[in-house]
């Protein structure tokens, strides 16, 4: 188990006015959950699918990997047996080694609303929206806010609404969780030309663990960025002996002095908040 302490942390920024979407309490929070923020990442293989569980027992799942039955077992994992209803499910983008795991889950949990930053014009979309069909569902984009709780949920990018054009990966919705004086960054598959644009737009990037853009592409976590965000840790995604050789050497470079957690190396890793500081698991 690794702990790190994090220094108290000044108020977000502002310019964030919308409010896209109040969770309503339900449920009694179980007694793991009880005060604490648990993120697990789960062992999805090559793709990426988040369950975070605010300390009021709120969940809300961030894309669902590539394969049904892998979400289905590392959500069975780590959520109660008899526990089948999701507060919130967030697509970063429809890819679908984001999206495919997602698709039937909307038959087998109880999903109260959805959130993406897709194009009803993208083609890969089309499967989620036909999923979330029914859902209260809301694109999103820069600016918009989740309060779960205490857990406050910031999306960072895309800069606006995607119109007709397909998603890529500098569309990827990207969140930012803040518990207390602790803070998270799920980037999503955004690289540069995203990150350029979150730190030209002055958005409050420094967080105490960053979800590096796309399973560790070269491509993504510039050094500027990542000197923008400050991490104490970083989280990669991704799926052992991949055919993208992610995370890519570079990127593993960049990343020296922090420490780093991979998916493929230990499998589902959990990360828990006091509101003061994040212990790993
Ligand atoms: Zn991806």
């Amino acid at each position: 188990m690794r702990k790190w302490v994090t220094g108290a942390r000044p108020l977000l920024a502002l310019g964030f006015v919308a409010v896209v979407a109040w969770l309503a309490l339900r449920g009694l929070p179980d007694g793991l959950a009880k005060g604490r923020l648990h993120v697990w990442f789960l062992d999805v293989g090559q793709g990426d699918a988040v369950l975070i569980q605010t300390p009021d027992g709120k969940q809300i799942l961030v894309d669902g990997g590539p394969s049904p039955s892998a979400l289905a077992s590392e959500l069975g994992a780590v959520m109660a047996f008899w526990d089948r209803s999701l507060d919130l499910v967030v697509l970063t983008h429809p890819d679908t080694d984001h999206s495919a795991g997602l698709i039937p889950l909307f038959d087998r949990y109880r999903v109260a609303g959805a959130l993406d930053a897709v194009s009803t014009g993208d083609a890969a979309a089309a499967a989620w929206i036909g999923a979330t069909e029914g859902i209260s569902r809301t694109t999103a984009a820069r600016g918009a806010q989740i309060k779960a709780g205490r857990v406050l949920l910031t999306v960072l990018n895309p800069a606006s609404a995607p119109e007709t054009a397909e998603t890529g990966n500098n569309d990827s919705l990207v969140l930012r969780v803040d518990y207390g004086a602790t803070s998270l960054l799920l980037t999503g598959d955004a690289e540069t030309e995203a990150e350029d644009s979150m730190m030209a737009a002055g958005l409050p990037l420094r967080a105490d663990v960053v979800k590096v853009g796309h399973h560790g592409s070269h491509a993504s976590s510039s050094r500027e960025f990542l000197a923008a965000v400050q991490p104490q840790l970083a989280i990669i995604s991704v799926g052992a002996e991949n055919r993208f050789g992610h995370p890519a050497p570079e990127l593993l470079a960049r990343l020296e002095g922090v420490e780093v957690l991979r998916t493929d190396q230990r499998g589902r890793i959990e990360l828990i908040s006091d509101g003061m500081r994040w212990v790993a698991r």
